[in-house]
């Protein structure tokens, strides 16, 4: 399998071409060091805290400090970053995002920590992971799961959703509010998604 890329013009698109092809590709410690920020969103203190849902049978406590999830998992590359913001946009830094899913094959690793992992927002309020398109699994759509803490205030449990997904429609817990901003690169997606919490 060929080393996966992402062209420049993706990168400009998701806000993050200072990063640089390099800052993608290994070793993704360096992922979104120094990039560019994404457009911080305009809000008009009216912006809905992001929904809750169901945190599934699959959490795992304690998952490990990292941004890279991929391991030497099969699936397409898939760069999801965002911002945690307050309801009325303010970046909330050192917040704590939490993301686990399934594999390609739709299994999760409930002994260990393969696509499981942690970030804290830098000062601008930005996350970033870089893991794999979760594969789909017996009666629910592609998502991902989230954790989103700011401080001690209270834990947002959620999911994301990819768009134009067939299983979407078919998925009683699927929800459009929750749906990523997601873009095609060179060897992989790009996907977008700004999460609005109460901070304590
Ligand atoms: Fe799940």
């Amino acid at each position: 399998m060929p080393q996966t890329k992402f062209n420049r013009r993706d990168l400009v698109a998701a806000g993050l071409a200072a990063a640089g092809l390099a800052a993608l590709s290994p070793p993704v410690p360096a992922l979104g060091q120094g990039a560019a920020l994404p457009l911080t969103p305009s809000c008009d203190g009216k912006t809905a805290v992001t929904r809750r849902q169901t945190e599934g049978p699959y959490f795992t406590p304690s998952s490990p400090l990292k941004p890279d999830l991929r391991g030497d998992g099969a699936g397409e590359m898939l760069a999801l970053s965002g911002f945690v913001l307050t309801p009325l946009c303010r970046p909330v830094a050192g917040a704590l995002v939490d993301l686990w899913h399934a594999n390609a094959g739709g299994d999760y690793d409930n002994s260990g920590f393969r696509f499981r992992g942690h970030q804290f927002t830098d000062e601008q309020g930005r996350y970033q992971f870089l893991t794999r398109v979760p594969g789909l699994y017996p009666g629910r759509t592609r998502h991902f799961h989230v954790k989103v803490r700011a401080g001690r205030g209270p834990v947002l449990t959620t999911q994301l959703y990819f768009p134009d997904e067939p299983g979407n429609a078919r998925d009683g817990i699927f929800d459009r509010a929750l749906l990523m901003a997601i873009s095609a690169a060179e060897g992989g997606r790009l996907g977008r998604f700004d999460f609005v919490i109460a901070t304590a």
